[in-house]
């Protein structure tokens, strides 16, 4: 019955003279979602909305999946499209359309119309009328309610077509990926990071990663599941360059070289200026991690101050006031907790002291990395040089 969806958004809604870019770009990324879905689409953009139509026969299930990964969709309206507009036929399909998508026949509604074809013999009133007055005749068990009706019944006349919706699939919501800049996001084998990356994506932040790994400490197999994470991820986001760097040099030399219950932290700072240089490289605006307050050790209030400082670029941190449960409820939403609870180290699970600072003081840090001085710099060069990258798409 549904040939059509009618898109709406909410937040580019209020967009001022730009919002024909944030459209747009909606338009694009609805496109783009849909390129991986079975069957010919067509994307059209009207004032306020946008419009989806089949052109072919599809999958309607996989074609909603698709439209509820796309950042900037408010809700998702399936449609009935009406081809011939004599107003016989559009009253035949109105109740065709209520018999069909309404198992049980006993609600309240009200009809809200629209005529865009503005030569229609009928004004949006009296379609308005003439809908209820149809309805109702055909379903004794209706009846209207204008003030607070159970369900709204919309019939849109537009120049190439009449339109009939009801049912409102909620979107991501959010704006459209690429309309608010690019951010750099470390992305561990763990929860919270992919989580992290989501909710900036979801600002409408283009996402490029980095994933920091220590052979043979950490596996292979630690390394794909990583980027099955940022595969995860690009179905929201679409295609994510990953950059793997090689990190167990710097670990082991940061292990040698300075106080144990430091060693998370120093290594954090190192990933922070490493993830950095690539950041500028590539035009990010900023970093994102998946840290919270007080979740461990080295995300303390002091902690986060101490990785902080080494950073020139903003660091965003979307889960900073999430609990961990928070954070798995929406791994599971999004889909990658499954991926993520799987059992393989990443590197700091393996250097970790057994009774980390908890409360590090900038300065000595500081101080303790200059143990570093002779090599460190070379270290980092040769890390920044031989970082893999990979294009990752769903
Ligand atoms: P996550 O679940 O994201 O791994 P976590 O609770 O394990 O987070 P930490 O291991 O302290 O926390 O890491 C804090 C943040 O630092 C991560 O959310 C991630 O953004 C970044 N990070 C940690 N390890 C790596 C890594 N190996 N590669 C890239 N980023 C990392
Ligand atoms: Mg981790």
């Amino acid at each position: 019955m549904y040939r059509a969806f009618l898109i709406k958004y909410a937040e580019i809604g209020i967009k001022g003279k730009n919002r024909f870019i944030f459209e747009n770009m909606l338009r694009d990324r609805i496109k783009g979602a849909l390129d991986g879905v079975e069957g010919e689409f067509y994307v059209v953009k009207e004032p306020g909305r946008i419009y989806v139509e089949a052109k072919s026969d599809f999958d309607y299930d996989e074609t909603i999946e698709a439209l509820q990964r796309v950042f900037g969709v408010w809700a998702i309206c399936p449609t009935m499209m009406i081809e011939d507009k004599s107003w016989d036929n559009i009253a035949a399909h109105v109740v065709q359309y209520v018999d069909q998508a309404y198992a049980e026949k006993h609600f309240t509604f009200k009809a809200e119309c629209k005529r865009s074809d503005k030569g229609y013999p009928m004004t949006s009133p009296e379609i308005c009328a003439e809908t209820g007055a149809v309805l109702l005749a055909r379903f004794p068990g209706l009846s209207v309610d204008v003030h607070d009706p159970q369900e709204r019944i919309y019939v849109e006349v537009r120049g190439n077509a009449a339109y009939v919706y009801s049912k409102m699939i909620p979107g991501p919501g959010g704006m459209p990926v690429g309309c608010s800049g690019k951010a750099m996001l470390l992305l561990s084998g763990g929860i919270d990071s992919p989580v992290a990356g989501y909710m900036i994506a979801r600002r409408g932040v283009t996402i490029e990663a980095v994933y920091f790994h220590a052979p043979p400490y950490t596996s292979e197999r630690a390394k794909q599941k990583v980027i099955e994470l940022a595969e995860l991820i690009s179905r929201y986001t679409g295609p994510i360059r990953l950059n793997i760097v090689n990190f167990t040099d710097i670990q082991l030399y940061i292990y040698d070289k300075c106080p144990h219950d430091e060693l998370t932290i120093i290594m954090r700072r190192y990933m922070m200026r490493i993830a950095e240089a690539l950041a500028e490289k590539s035009g990010c605006h900023g970093l994102v991690t998946g840290e919270s307050i007080g979740q461990v050790a080295s995300q303390t209030m002091q902690s986060l101050a101490a990785t902080n400082a080494v950073c020139e670029l903003p660091v965003y941190r979307p889960l900073i006031a999430f609990d961990k449960q928070d954070i798995v409820d929406i791994a599971e939403k999004i889909g990658t907790y499954e991926t993520s609870i799987q059992p393989f180290e990443d590197c700091c699970t393996i250097f970790v002291a057994k009774h980390p600072v908890t409360k590090p003081n900038g300065n000595i840090i500081a101080k303790h990395e200059g143990n570093l001085r002779e090599e460190i710099d070379q270290m980092v060069k040769t890390a920044l040089e031989t970082a893999e990258m990979v294009e990752v798409t769903p």
